[in-house]
């Protein structure tokens, strides 16, 4: 199943002839509409017949009458593998690397970081550069989004705690600041356009994934080639962090990540997860720029 948030917060289910049928009602009337996703995700094994019916029987719409909005808007918490690919390693450090002279370490050294859930963002809003004069990257990755409360779980069990997968963009302000800052700017984390349910991604570990910008290749790998899969970040982050129905881990990029600029186009590809296509802008203000270091990290 593919699962949406639209318009004001509305859940849907993507029907098999393409369209989106409104299953709202799956989730109890008080739930405030920006947790909806989270209350389907929490109550799921109770409605997943009613939502799977919906999709076969349900009246569909037709998805350009609909404002997609990121799936899951509010997750608890976005928790991120830094340097999780040995090539996006190799293009980070070194004499050539995006941090010049300097040794990156891998996720073995550096563990995670997390991301503020207010970054989250979707197919119909835009990636907006905060800042002039400094290099703000793309960064295909699977997002895993946890199915059930998640805490000191076994990798041999840990894909039993997952809900779905999504496309995500880890957004990167490049520089000395910490990651945490550096990735958490408004609209620093698209998502979308849907929640592809587990069952159709068995195996998250061989997974192509693709990211062109204006029509240019810029990344292009196979999830198997992380170095922690989906089930040892399951399995560190639970032993660190509760994870709770909703929450996403961003799982790392490969190699191949670049500077954005106004006016591109961002699309990214993850086979049997989905294709998310996000538009960029900016910057349209410098009243942040007094407030925010310069940066050695060339343009
Ligand atoms: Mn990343």
């Amino acid at each position: 199943l593919r699962l949406y948030c639209f318009d004001d917060y509305r859940l849907g289910v993507m029907a098999p002839g393409g369209g989106i049928v409104d299953v709202t009602s799956c989730v109890g009337k008080r739930v405030a509409p920006i947790d909806r996703m989270s209350a389907l995700i929490e109550g799921w094994e109770a409605v997943r017949g009613d939502v799977a019916a919906a999709a076969q029987a349900g009246e569909a719409l037709d998805i350009a009458s609909v404002r997609v909005l990121p799936p899951q808007p509010r997750p608890s918490v976005i928790v991120a593998a830094p340097v999780n690919y040995v090539r996006h390693q190799q293009e980070m450090g070194g004499e050539d690397g995006v941090y010049r002279g300097l040794v990156a370490h891998t996720i073995e050294t550096y563990g995670g970081f997390v991301k503020a859930s207010s970054s989250v963002t979707g197919p119909a809003a835009a990636i907006e550069l905060p800042l002039r004069g400094r290099r703000i990257d793309h960064e295909a990755e699977l997002g895993v989004v946890i199915g059930r409360t998640a805490k000191d779980v076994d990798r041999r069990e840990a894909l039993k705690y997952v809900f779905g997968y999504l496309p995500l963009l880890d957004i990167t302000l490049r520089g000395e600041e910490d990651r945490s800052y550096r990735k958490s700017f408004d609209t620093f984390t698209p998502i979308g356009p849907a929640i592809v349910t587990v069952d159709e991604v068995p195996d998250p570990g061989g997974l192509g994934i693709s990211l062109t910008v204006n029509g240019q290749l810029r990344q292009h790998a196979n999830t198997r080639d992380m170095i922690y899969g989906v089930p040892r970040l399951i399995e560190l982050y639970s032993s660190a962090m509760t994870l709770r129905p909703g929450d996403i881990i961003a799982t790392g990029t490969p190699q191949g990540v670049g500077p954005l600029a106004d006016g591109d186009e961002v699309v990214l590809s993850i086979d049997s997860v989905g294709e998310l296509t996000m538009p960029v802008t900016g910057p349209r203000t410098t009243s942040r720029e007094s407030r925010v270091a310069s940066s050695t990290i060339p343009l």
